[in-house]
């Protein structure tokens, strides 16, 4: 049985005294969630701060929604895995549509992000998903193979054993459109499917999230879908009572 897991990535949002207000209220209502993982993801600045919030809790995990590929040096601006487990994380982001779209970031950049998530000893959580464009023109199920491939290319089959895939379509991102659970859960089995072509084990446990406009209304039709394990979820991570309603919903 796959242990259901709720990520919030917060983006580019929040200081100090949100991040403070934020957590207090996800650790407020935490113990109702008795079963799914929770999982929040800050700016990388204020990641120490969401840390000392939790104030040495671990039933809420810190993650990071970036890294570089190098380890430390000349890279002016970038963070490492190490500095990101430094400062509590167990979970990292990588290859999310917005660092694809607007950073570049390639397939080949994203494996190798992957990469050094998990010799650093990070949890990638893999994004993937079709544009618009893409989904009109009947390729998705080709582009996010595409994508999940180029990290196996690198990695090989077996490190998806630590790692969790969250199906994103970029049409659903921050727009209010969400894939309907039927949509959603034919990509999740395609990506179930391509995986235990490979190692039937490691597509049985793999965790695949959905993420794209979730929220408390439409949480739980989505999640009860036999291959959707959890979301990955943008503006409702945002305000404590609509994550942990999709915790709930997750649970
Ligand atoms: C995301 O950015 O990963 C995301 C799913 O955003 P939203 O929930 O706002 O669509």
């Amino acid at each position: 049985m796959r242990r259901p897991l709720v990520a919030g990535n917060w983006k580019m949002n929040g200081d100090t005294e949100s991040t403070i207000s934020l957590v207090k209220g996800i650790t407020d209502g935490r113990a109702e969630v008795t079963n799914a993982e929770v999982l929040i993801c800050p700016p990388y600045i204020l990641i120490p701060r969401a840390a000392d919030a939790l104030n040495g809790r671990d039933d809420i995990s810190l993650g990071a929604q970036d890294l570089d590929i190098n380890q430390n040096g000349a890279f002016t601006g970038q963070i490492s895995a190490s500095m990101l487990v430094d400062a509590g994380c167990k979970y990292v982001i990588v290859g999310h549509s917005e660092r694809r779209a607007i950073y570049g970031e390639s397939d080949q950049d994203v494996a190798d992000k992957f990469k050094v998530a998990q010799q650093g000893g990070l949890t990638p959580v893999l994004c993937v998903g079709e544009t618009l464009e893409e989904r009109e023109s009947g390729e998705t199920e080709a582009v996010v193979a595409r994508q999940i491939q180029a990290v196996i290319d690198v990695v090989g089959i077996n490190q998806l054993d630590d790692a969790v895939i969250a199906y994103e379509p970029v049409w659903a991102i921050g727009t209010g459109k969400t894939a309907t659970p039927e949509m959603a859960q034919e990509v999740h089995r395609f990506i179930r499917a391509m995986l235990a072509a490979l190692n039937g084990d490691i597509a049985e446990k793999l965790r695949i999230l959905y993420g794209g406009s979730m929220n408390a209304g439409n949480a739980e039709s989505l999640i009860r879908m036999t291959d959707i394990d959890g979301g990955l979820i943008g503006g409702a991570s945002l305000q404590a009572e609509s994550f942990l309603a999709i915790c709930m919903a997750a649970n």
